[in-house]
């Protein structure tokens, strides 16, 4: 059997959703799946076991942030992150570029959907041809953070799917600067596969904790030619496993939506296609017709520690801190099979808030990621008996 391998298994007659399977040597992924952020190797308030119980299939960590605490050679020790975390799944890394884009223009989510060009403390000191020069939160130290260091960091955390080197550009730089930076991106890219494949302190193409495959990333933000010249790169001209959608998506939901079905469309079946940073269930109902395969995003578990627990329908989530809830005896939602809702009451959580205990966080934290998995499983289940759309208005009804 492959260790790793990519396969469609059905495509909805009336849209490009999809359902797959992206087998790697720690299991099998089925798609489409959400990819829980374990950004510092912790799902904040909650253990890889109970994530593992909630039924999560792939969780994700971070290059930039675990290279500076605990340092990528301890991982390395463990045999990868897999085991210093205790997670037996597949797991994904980002390469640490999302992190040079947040620390240089401001917040990456906001950024990213366009609302704000708000600039933030700057420890980013340089982007150049050779990389990214910034100063370490932790010490104050200077790291620089280039193609061939992102891969070797991520050989030695040793997740499964890992990303090429890029810079995500934000909404407010102009064209011809997204343009320079896709084209350096895509250079970058090259020297990241290189790396990848050289038999340095790991088997060529190995991590830690074993085989490891690798993700492009298509660049170009909002621009149509742009992003067709990065698809040509990463179909044509750069051999990955792999393809995610990064960069700026625009300034409003149509705008993303239009530039991820284009982009999507144009990238076809050959490989899963992930989405960089999107997660919110409007926006999966959506996106899953243009062929999304994998999404990542960290806000069911930040909403988990504000207080907010998902939920089906329009409205989206419960403020669990409302005084409506301080009687109710009822569960988050009724139907709900996830731990929280079989055995705590609304009236329970709003206490543990009230009373900040940290318990509210970690029960809130179950029900989101239960919560998550779930919606994918019946998102998966509607593609392949060919009812999405019927399955999208129950949800919101
Ligand atoms: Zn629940």
């Amino acid at each position: 059997m492959k260790k790793f391998s990519w396969k469609i298994n059905h495509i909805s007659t009336n849209t490009n959703a999809r359902t797959g399977e992206i087998i790697t040597p720690h299991g099998k992924i089925k798609t489409p799946a959400f990819i829980f952020c374990a950004t510092k190797a912790a799902l904040k308030s909650f253990s890889t076991i109970q994530a593992k119980e909630n039924n999560t299939q792939i969780i994700l960590s971070n290059t930039y942030h675990l290279m500076l605490q605990p340092g990528s050679e301890l991982i390395a020790k463990h045999g990868g992150l897999h085991n210093f975390m205790n997670w037996k799944g597949p797991m994904l890394t980002d390469s640490g570029g999302f992190q040079i884009f947040s620390l240089g223009h401001g917040s990456v989510a906001d950024e990213i959907k366009g609302r704000s060009s708000v600039k933030r403390n700057k420890s980013l000191l340089s982007i150049n041809e050779e990389g990214s020069l910034f100063q370490s939160y932790i010490d104050g130290s200077f790291k620089l953070l280039s193609p061939e260091k992102s891969i070797e960091v991520q050989r030695d955390i040793g997740a499964d799917l890992i990303l090429v080197f890029d810079e995500c550009t934000p909404f407010h730089v102009d064209k011809s600067y997204t343009d320079i930076s896709m084209k350096r991106s895509h250079r970058w890219a090259i020297r990241s596969l290189n790396r990848f494949n050289l038999n340095l302190k790991y088997k060529a193409g190995f991590g830690s904790s074993g085989e490891q495959k690798l993700y492009g990333i298509i660049q170009g933000g909002i621009y149509e030619d742009l992003r067709e010249e990065s698809i040509d790169f990463n179909l044509n001209k750069i051999d990955n496993f792999g393809i995610a959608i990064g960069g700026s998506l625009g300034s409003s939901k149509d705008e993303m939506y239009k530039v991820v079905n284009y982009t999507a469309l144009k990238l076809g079946n050959k490989h899963p296609i992930h989405l960089l940073g999107i997660g919110d269930p409007n926006d999966i109902w959506t996106l899953v017709k243009s062929g999304i395969d994998t999404f990542d995003c960290v806000s069911p578990t930040r909403l988990a520690r504000h207080g907010s627990a998902l939920i089906k329908g329009k409205k989206g989530k419960l403020n669990i801190k409302n005084k409506l809830f301080s009687e109710d005896l009822l569960p988050i939602d009724k139907d709900c099979n996830c731990p929280t809702c079989l055995n705590y009451s609304l009236a329970y959580l709003h206490h543990l808030f009230k009373a900040d205990e940290l318990l509210g966080l970690q029960l809130i934290t179950s029900h989101n990621i239960y919560f998550m998995n779930n919606l994918m499983n019946i998102i998966r289940n509607a593609i392949d008996n060919d009812n999405l759309e019927q399955a999208e208005k129950q949800w919101f009804s």
